[in-house]
């Protein structure tokens, strides 16, 4: 049976990319994979937080990973700072890191600006990142376009240690999907959604009311233009539209550039709206029930262990090889 991991961040919302990019993976590879999805907390500090907000964010991407349809039966769901071997190995692999590689990561570059005043975790992140999946011997990773890369540094990492070490780590593949995988801002269609925008007309979030689900789309920057047609250079607000209407719809992009011939960009507008609201509103309905039920903080903590149990053993190799000497 083949390993999955992947995890998200329990800041600001979840919104529509991160459910296409992502979330919406996870849920089939539940019934053929062995499965781990974490809320990974520990990347949240990178940036400044406010600790009340992150306790609460925490719970609720929790019973999001539920009401979007994971199985706690079926698939392992915890919170990243419930198992210490997280930090642990992000540390040993922050000593095979070299900085002129984490230096090269596009997302620090983007998120530091260049200051020096960002803390040194934003700028060592890759490396936990990569514990946090060479720990369970993971061999598929599904996440978004913009994590690329620090897969690719993942997969370095792991090579080095095993060449310099011997053999330890499996090497993860990347899944990222061919559609969904880089969903545009809606107010700034050049850059991806994201959780860290400065302005709400960036993102649909996975708890947004339908009323602003359809504003936020009729509001959606697209050209001047009024052809309906899938190119990101020319027209990437028109195609982030047709991407987010491909997937939800499982048609082909072509077939809807077909569909849409000579109609407006409202009528795309509209429909794709429609199409995120229907296919948001079970998961908001079973999120509401979960959250009364008190159910998530049981999930969580049955899945910290068996967490743990996986992660110990890689752990301890790891140590063994690097020559830390175990405790008697
Ligand atoms: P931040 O901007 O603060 O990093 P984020 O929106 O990138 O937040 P993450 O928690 O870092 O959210 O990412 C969770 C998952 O969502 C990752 O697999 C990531 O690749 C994916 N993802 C993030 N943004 C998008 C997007 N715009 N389109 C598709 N997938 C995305
Ligand atoms: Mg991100």
């Amino acid at each position: 049976m083949k390993r999955v991991f992947s995890g998200m961040q329990p800041t600001g919302v979840l919104h529509l990319g991160n459910y296409l990019g992502a979330l919406k993976h996870f849920i089939p590879l539940q019934e053929e994979a062995d499965c781990y999805f974490c809320v990974v907390n520990l990347h949240a500090l990178t940036v400044p937080r406010d600790p009340e907000e992150l306790q609460k964010k925490t719970v609720e991407l929790a019973g999001l990973y539920l009401a979007a349809g994971l199985d706690p039966e079926k698939a392992t769901l915890f919170v990243q700072s419930h198992n210490p071997d997280h930090a642990e190995a992000a540390w040993l692999l922050q000593c095979v890191a070299r900085i002129g590689e984490l230096k090269r990561m596009t997302q620090f570059k983007d998120k530091g600006k260049g200051s020096d005043s960002v803390s040194a975790g934003l700028f060592t992140y890759p490396a936990l990142m990569a514990g946090d999946v060479l720990l369970y011997q993971t061999d598929l990773v599904p996440v978004g376009e913009d994590q690329k890369q620090h897969l690719e540094l993942t997969r370095d990492l792991a090579d080095r240690f095993n060449r310099t070490y011997g053999e330890t780590f499996r090497i993860p593949e990347p899944q990222i999907g061919k559609t969904g995988a880089r969903i545009m801002g809606l107010d700034q269609p050049e850059r991806k959604m994201s959780k860290s925008a400065a302005s709400e007309a960036n993102y649909i979030t996975v708890l947004e009311h339908p009323d602003s689900i359809v504003k936020k789309f009729k509001r959606a920057v697209t050209d001047s233009g009024n052809e309906i047609r899938f190119d990101p250079d020319q027209k990437p607000g028109v195609s982030n539209l047709l991407s987010i209407l491909s997937v939800l719809t499982d048609k082909p992009i072509s077939t809807l550039e077909e569909e849409y011939q000579g109609k407006g960009y409202g009528h795309l507008k509209l429909d794709t709206a429609e199409a995120v609201i229907e296919e948001l509103k079970p998961i908001q309905d079973r999120y509401h029930k979960l959250v009364q039920s008190g159910e998530v903080e049981k999930v969580l903590a049955d899945g910290a262990e068996r967490a743990r149990a996986v992660t110990e053993a890689t752990l301890a190799e790891m140590k063994k090889a690097m020559g830390l000497i175990p405790r008697r």
